[in-house]
């Protein structure tokens, strides 16, 4: 018997909701509070008022292409616009490239729009208009559909009681059962889903993933939560440890004899959901101390050269050249100024001399550093990249020959250019 090795002990049940009472209250509170407060939003509007399902889910799918990673304040404007010029899955396989690019400038990650537009012709050719019903055939047949976003569309259109797991729901359930391992790794993403597919709400299934994430957004919020306005506060460990400290603290102030409080983590850094033994609970942060993220790695820092090259118009106006990205990689499809990507050590002089001789491969004559002048530099965060843009103009006299060998370009007034598919990064420089 001494031979046999005990089984790792499973975590204890506080990271959990294995009581289907409390499970219940959850629900029903977390749901009353929802059909109270919600926020009024489009896509909520068309998800219950849209008879025909397929435009129903359509609808619901591009509000959260547009909201992965875009605040709803931003998102509504573009959504509605989206939705006035391409009302249905077919409308939209027939929008060419550059028009979805337009209308999604400004709102970032612009593969998204693409990718949409690729999965809808998809529907439209092989699954004749017909939109999968459940979250396993959404995340099967539609390309950049990944397991949130097909749990989503399943839940708000279809009625498919499957849970939900995006930043907000993992903030929420991290603090609701004191999860305070990388919520960003694997174990805890899955242990995280199945928690969502326990609690969700088998009859109001799209309002209560809807819910959980709406109390993300507007009360469990990152920095400073708001846990007196919480619904769900009393199936909250994170909340009731922090009562549990406060009440101990008081009990201290006023000489009564100090009983331990019962809030310790599991155990001494064997438990796979409690904070590691090396980050202890930081009685400061309160409830904020969940969820944990491993550090990130920093941002890649890049350099561009870019050119603003002017012209004046027929009718004397000024006109800017752009020129139109690769079809694939960063800002795909895009159009730009004239860039340059730059070596980080270069000096100035050599940044400069290098824009022209790029300048010159595009004009097919020459052109002198001396004649760029510099501008300034603009400082753009994408995703993971810190880009700098060293900013130059050059005014030209006369016509020049653009080189139909290279990219795609064009001369834009500056109203065209901001009706144009440009990046925020651009329309900065
Ligand atoms: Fe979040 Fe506070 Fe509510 Fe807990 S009580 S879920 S920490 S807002």
């Amino acid at each position: 018997a001494a031979l046999l090795a005990a089984a790792p002990a499973p975590p204890p049940a506080r990271h959990f909701f294995s009581d289907p009472a409390e499970v219940e209250a959850l629900r029903g509170n977390l749901l009353a509070w929802y059909d109270r407060c919600k926020r009024d939003l489009p896509w909520r509007a068309l998800a219950v008022m849209e008879p025909d399902a397929d435009r129903r889910g359509y609808a619901v799918w591009v509000s959260e292409i547009m909201l992965q990673q875009t605040q709803v304040a931003t998102v509504i404007d573009y959504y509605n616009r989206w939705m006035q010029k391409w009302p249905t899955l077919q409308a939209l396989a027939q929008a060419s490239l550059e028009e979805v690019n337009e209308l999604w400038a400004g709102l970032g990650y612009y593969s998204r729009g693409k990718r949409l537009q690729e999965a809808a012709r998809k529907v439209v050719s092989e699954l004749a208009g017909r939109m999968p019903r459940t979250a396993e055939d959404l995340q099967k047949l539609l390309p950049g559909v990944g397991r949130y976003t097909a749990g989503a569309i399943a839940s708000i259109s279809y009625g498919q009681a499957t849970g939900v797991v995006d930043g907000n729901v993992i903030r929420v359930l991290c603090r609701l059962r004191c999860i305070g391992a990388d919520s960003s790794s694997p174990a805890v993403i899955d242990q995280l889903w199945d928690m969502a597919n326990v609690l969700v709400d088998k009859s109001r299934p799209g309002d209560f993933n809807q819910a959980l994430m709406e109390l993300g957004a507007t009360v469990c919020v990152p920095k400073a939560p708001l846990c007196g306005e919480c619904p769900v506060k009393q199936h909250c460990q994170a909340w009731h440890r922090v009562e549990k400290e406060l009440a101990f603290t008081s009990q201290k102030l006023f000489g009564n004899p100090p009983k331990v409080p019962d809030v310790e983590d599991c155990g001494v850094g064997d438990c796979p959901l409690c904070p590691p033994a090396t980050e202890p609970w930081d009685s400061s942060l309160g409830v904020t101390n969940f969820p944990r993220k491993a550090a990130k790695k920093p941002p890649r820092a890049m350099r561009t050269a870019t050119c603003v090259l002017e012209r004046r118009g027929c009718h004397g106006a000024p006109e800017y050249l752009i020129v139109q990205r690769p079809s694939s990689g960063l800002l795909a499809g895009l159009w730009e100024f004239p860039s340059l990507p730059l070596a980080q050590d270069l000096q100035k002089e050599r940044e400069r001399e290098e824009l022209a001789d790029h300048l010159q491969a595009w004009m097919g004559r020459p052109v002198a550093a001396k004649g760029l002048r510099f501008i300034g530099e603009v400082i753009h965060i994408f995703s993971h990249i810190h880009q700098t843009y060293v900013v130059y103009s050059l005014p030209l006299d006369g016509d020049v020959t653009l080189d139909p060998a290279l990219s795609p370009s064009r001369w834009v007034t500056e109203n065209e250019f901001h009706a144009s598919a440009v990046s925020t990064a651009m329309k900065k420089v």
